[in-house]
């Protein structure tokens, strides 16, 4: 007999979506100056939510002029009195997380079981700590007497929009930086939700300015003459190009990139919960997620009972409607990722590795990618090399740990890798030998306010989270 789960969806009454947003500059929603504007979708429905403004070059430099005049009396605030605004602001989003939750799954496509257990927790965490940080400057590493920096141009992708806002934002202000942040075109409005708590906590205007477009307009922020630091969270491609127009300049840069983590199962590992770890590693927000687990490294003599282990939970995987509090897997985010995943699978078939996709009924409108698994894959398939950001995980196999080692590291990305044994030296004997800034030991995909994260390699530079997180932010005043 088959126990179904009757639908449980979430209510959405609780959030309030505008027809159309104006541009966030100095603490008021305003007109765009000289931007046009496009139609933000929900991806599980294609239904339009409302229209954004792609912000032009005019409204950028608002922004940015807005961002420096507030800089000179925050930068001089007590830190006590930044961390104050900071806790309110971390208050306000728990007091409203349900509200944020809902509206990132609407605008986004993940789970709401994940935007409210995982996303939004992890927000306020984030502001609380380095509200804890505000007056406690002089023990972030960065030498003496720190300081601040100026004006933090902050461009964020749109698989975590508001976790990858408070990444940025958090940490900044308790620094004394003031910020304009371009949330990703398709993911809006939980950016401009986040405006109204900033209001809401009365946060001096100008401190915080979130000005909302695509690509253009990220660039005419990176290029804009009067900043002081980058922080980019996005693709390899458009780091490279970030990179190479702030060379010259004094900004300061850090690029959190993309990802192709190995989670490296042993002979010897607890097989149930490295299952639930690469379930977990690759299926978590659809696959989009930059440390995602998306290459298993298998050793040989436990793949078959490894992969019958994983088919069988992977059926128990519910996709489908986001907002229903059972789904596991939600919509894939945009056309356009979809259509990326598409080619990537289809390369992966062409490449000659076996496909195995999870039988499941997808609704008929929205874009879906069902959870899939190649085995028979090489590491010179495409599907082993480049970051697919979809529930596709790609199958290899090794014998010996140092061919693990070798393997794992094969590969231009150096973000996160995982590692499952009950060997606790073998553990720390392979997280020494992998070239990945994370890498986590029998558990996968575990983020912590208070731990830096970031990449080697084409997954970036720089440290986000943590104390190590502060040193973006700041200067040594003796210098
Ligand atoms: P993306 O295309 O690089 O976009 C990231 C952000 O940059 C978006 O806001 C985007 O605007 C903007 N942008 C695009 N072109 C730009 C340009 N020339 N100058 C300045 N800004 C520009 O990446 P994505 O597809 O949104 O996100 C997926 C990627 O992010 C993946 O590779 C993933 O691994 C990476 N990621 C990394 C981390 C990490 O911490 N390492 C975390 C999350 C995601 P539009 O929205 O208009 O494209
Ligand atoms: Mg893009």
């Amino acid at each position: 007999m088959v126990f179904e789960y009757a639908p449980a969806p979430e209510s959405t009454s609780i959030v309030d979506i505008q027809t159309s947003y104006g541009l966030f500059i100095n603490g008021k929603f305003v007109k765009s100056k000289d931007g046009k504007r496009y139609k933000t979708i929900n991806p599980a429905t294609e239904e339009v939510l409302s229209e954004i403004v792609l912000a032009g070059k005019k409204d950028v430099d608002a922004a940015v002029k807005a961002a420096r005049s507030a800089y000179g009396k925050w930068s001089k605030l007590p830190g006590a009195t930044r961390g104050k605004y900071l806790y309110r602001i971390a208050r306000i989003l728990q007091e409203r997380s349900r509200e944020f939750a809902v509206l990132e799954s609407i605008n986004n496509g993940k789970p709401i079981r994940e935007s409210r257990d995982v996303d939004l927790p992890l927000v306020a965490a984030h502001f609380f700590h380095y509200a804890g940080w505000a007056d406690k400057l002089e023990y972030a590493g960065v030498g003496p007497n720190p300081q601040s920096l100026g004006v933090a141009g902050q461009i964020i992708p749109w698989n975590f929009p508001m976790l990858m806002l408070a990444w940025k934002i958090a940490p900044a202000l308790a620094a004394g930086n003031t910020v304009v942040l371009k949330p990703a075109e398709t993911t809006p409005l939980t950016a401009l939700l986040f405006a109204e708590v900033c209001q809401q906590a009365e946060l001096p205007p100008g401190v915080v300015n979130i000005i909302t477009g695509a690509g253009e307009t990220g660039s005419a922020l990176v290029n804009h003459p009067n900043i002081n630091k980058v922080a980019f969270t996005g693709s390899t491609e458009v780091g490279r190009l970030i990179a190479s127009s702030v060379a010259g300049t004094n900004k300061k840069v850090t690029l959190e990139l993309g990802g192709k983590a190995a989670n490296i199962v042993f002979d010897d590992a607890a097989i149930d919960q490295a299952v639930e770890g690469i379930i977990n590693g690759i299926f978590f927000n659809q696959g989009h997620v930059c440390c995602a687990g998306s290459r298993l490294l298998v050793q040989e003599s436990v793949k078959d009972e490894l992969l019958d282990l994983l088919y069988e939970r992977m059926q128990t995987l519910r996709v489908g409607d986001p907002l229903d509090k059972n789904t596991d897997v939600g919509a894939i985010n945009s056309a356009a990722q979809l259509a990326k995943i598409q080619e990537l699978a289809e390369s992966g078939d062409t490449e000659g590795a076996d496909r195995w996709t999870l039988k499941c009924e997808l609704p008929e409108k929205g874009f879906w990618f069902p959870p899939t698994v190649f085995t028979n894959v090489t590491q010179a398939h495409r599907i082993a090399r480049e970051e697919i950001f979809g529930p596709v995980l790609s199958v290899l196999t090794f014998r010996t740990p140092q061919e693990a080692i070798e393997k794992a590291n094969n590969t231009p990305f150096g973000l996160s890798a995982g590692i499952w044994t009950e060997k606790g030296s073998r553990i720390l004997e392979v997280a020494n030998n992998l070239r990945a800034g994370v890498v986590w030991a029998n558990t996968f995909n575990k983020f912590d306010a208070t731990s830096p994260f970031g990449g080697y390699k084409e997954s970036g530079y720089g440290r986000e989270g943590g104390r190590v997180g502060l040193e973006a932010y700041l200067k040594s005043g003796d210098k």
